[in-house]
């Protein structure tokens, strides 16, 4: 039989899993282990039972749905995304991917097809980072990215830990165990809106990623000298916020002259410390997140950006502390995987984009244990983190029936 995406039913799905939510509609708010999220969960779990997959969860909420295939101890083929979502967010990041997996598969089961090796659905849990402060909890656990210790003691607002507040959740067994043995996939695929906006300007419905660029995230705080705003003059003052303005400046330049479109840099938060209109900033605290797709180039920009850091502080009498949060090195997705994709869009008429990622996701994680692609569809204006985020209903499906092509190419 023909493989046939269920438009109707993916999208209905897309509402009622945006219903389930902490904000006002059309926006969507839903932070990992809350009584939401976990509705979401037992949702989605609900409807992957329904399906006829075997499911499980693992100890820090990763959640597998098996379609077994008829070499069952075969290494399986894989493809997910996430469902938690930032405050205020909308209903298509991480969704699309999560629901459009559910619907490729049974689209697969509909067409009569039988996978050879099994077919698993995988639902990410904690790829935002707005809970515990890091992004892709579960996947840098399900790729030794990050090690059960470290990734135990991590703490959200409120002073619990991730091994607190797993177990409030129901989650047993040791985090120690989340990582997926060597060749538990054997190739994974991820269907993602773009979030940014070149497939729509290129009116192009379908991009495969060829490579995802990755972040280095660091904090700088700088301690200079407080005081009144009147009584001490400017030759004997060390500014803190003047020197983060200067070090703010050489981070753009360092980006700028890299000679490269690919790295960026950005300054997202800086604190100001006393933050009084007549006091002079003793201390600011600042973030630094830069990105590229090569890192000897993104260690090169940072390079010059701590040169620069160091002149200020000398020159302005005013310490500069940087804390490494973490950096992860970019990827080039696997040549069969996106070789999948590629031929699926041919097979069915579809134009496709090869693309970089400029934003990453679980993919990047997998792509350390398995060879991983990663799909995009459009989204309007590349709008993603906020409400208005769309994607248009047959780009979704599109999305869905390719990801279902290359999974049945990868499986049989
Ligand atoms: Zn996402």
């Amino acid at each position: 039989m023909k493989l046939e995406i269920d438009q109707r039913r993916l999208l209905s799905e897309i509402e009622a899993l945006a219903a389930i939510s902490d904000a006002e509609p059309p926006a969507v708010t839903r932070i990992v282990f809350t009584p939401t999220d976990l509705k979401a969960r037992a949702w989605i779990i609900a409807r992957c039972e329904e399906a006829g997959l075997a499911v499980r969860q693992d100890a820090i909420g990763n959640i597998f749905a098996r379609w077994v295939g008829t070499a069952a101890a075969a290494p399986a083929v894989g493809t997910g995304s996430h469902i938690d979502a930032i405050p205020n967010a909308g209903k298509y990041d991480g969704v699309v991917g999560v629901l459009g997996g559910l619907e490729a598969i049974r689209a697969l089961r509909r067409s009569g097809f039988r996978p050879r090796t099994s077919i698993e659905l995988l639902v990410f849990a904690t790829e935002e980072p707005t809970r515990f402060g890091i992004g892709c909890l579960g996947s840098r656990l399900l790729s030794g990215t990050l090690s059960a210790e470290a990734a135990a003691i991590l703490k959200d607002r409120d002073g619990q830990s991730v091994e607190e507040v797993r177990r409030k959740a129901g989650l047993s067994g040791s985090l120690q165990y989340v990582k997926l043995p060597a060749m538990y996939y054997k190739g994974f695929i991820e269907l993602h809106i773009e979030q940014g906006p070149l497939l729509e300007r290129a009116q192009t419905p379908l991009g495969i990623v060829k490579s995802i660029a990755a972040p280095a995230s660091l904090r700088i705080a700088i301690e200079g000298a407080g005081g009144h705003a009147g009584g001490v003059l400017m030759p004997d003052r060390k500014d803190a916020l003047c020197a983060a303005a200067e070090l703010i400046l050489a981070i753009e330049t360092a980006a700028r002259s890299n000679g490269a479109a690919d790295t960026v840099a950005t300054v997202g938060i800086c604190e100001v410390f006393p933050g009084a209109v007549n006091s002079i900033p003793s201390r600011v605290d600042m973030t630094l997140d830069i990105r590229d797709t090569d890192l000897a180039r993104r260690d090169s920009a940072r390079q010059s950006i701590e040169r620069a850091s160091q002149s200020i502080s000398a020159k302005r009498q005013v310490s500069i502390q940087w804390e490494l949060v973490n950096a992860d090195a970019p990827t080039e997705c696997a040549p069969e995987v996106r070789e999948a994709l590629a031929d699926s869009c041919r097979r069915h008429g579809f134009q496709f984009l090869e693309m970089v990622s400029r934003a990453y996701h679980d993919s990047l994680f997998i792509s350390r244990i398995a060879p991983t692609g990663t799909l995009f569809i459009p989204c309007r204006n590349g709008y993603s983190h906020r409400p208005d985020e769309y994607a248009a209903p047959e780009d979704i499906a599109r999305g869905a029936l390719v990801l279902a092509e290359s999974l049945r190419k990868l499986s049989s």
